[in-house]
C-alpha cells in the first residue's frame, strides 16, 4: 500500500493547513513556508507520487489543476498582472514532497527564471 503523504493528511484534515480551496479532485492550501506574497500548492486528491507516475486516466484531474489554479489566480486579484506556476519533479527537480502538486507564486515581479550553473 502507498503510504500517506503529508499532503494527504492535509486534504483529510488529521493535520492542519490554511486550505482555501477543495473539489472532488484537488486541494489547494497556503505553503508553510512560503517564497513570494502569496505561495499556494494545489494538490491532486490521488496521491500520485509526481508527474513521472501519471497516466492516461489522470488527464482531466490534471487538466482541472490549470482551471483551478486559474481560478484561484483571479480571487488572489493577479489574474491579469500575471503569476508563476511550478510543478517540481523527482530529485534532480528539487521535489520534496511526493504527491503531485502544483506551486502558484504571485505577488508583484517575480524576477526572471534561472536556470542551474553548466557543470
Ligand atoms: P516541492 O519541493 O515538493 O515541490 O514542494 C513542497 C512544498 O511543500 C514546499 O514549498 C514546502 O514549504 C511545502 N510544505 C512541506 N510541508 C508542508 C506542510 O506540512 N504544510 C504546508 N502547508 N506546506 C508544506
Amino acid at each position: 500500500m502507498t503510504e500517506e503523504t503529508i499532503f494527504t493528511k492535509i486534504i483529510n484534515g488529521t493535520i492542519p493547513s490554511k486550505t482555501i480551496y477543495h473539489d472532488d479532485e484537488v486541494t489547494a492550501f497556503l505553503d508553510i513556508n512560503p517564497k513570494a506574497q502569496h505561495h499556494i500548492l494545489i494538490v491532486t486528491n490521488k496521491p500520485i507520487p509526481s508527474v513521472a507516475q501519471v497516466e492516461k486516466e489522470d488527464e482531466k484531474t490534471l487538466g482541472h489543476l490549470f482551471i483551478v489554479a486559474k481560478k484561484i489566480a483571479e480571487d488572489l486579484g493577479v489574474g491579469e498582472s500575471g503569476y508563476r506556476l511550478i510543478v517540481n519533479v523527482g530529485k534532480d527537480g528539487c521535489q520534496e514532497v511526493p504527491h503531485l502538486h502544483m506551486h502558484l507564486l504571485a505577488g508583484g515581479n517575480l524576477g526572471g527564471f534561472g536556470f542551474p550553473e553548466k557543470k
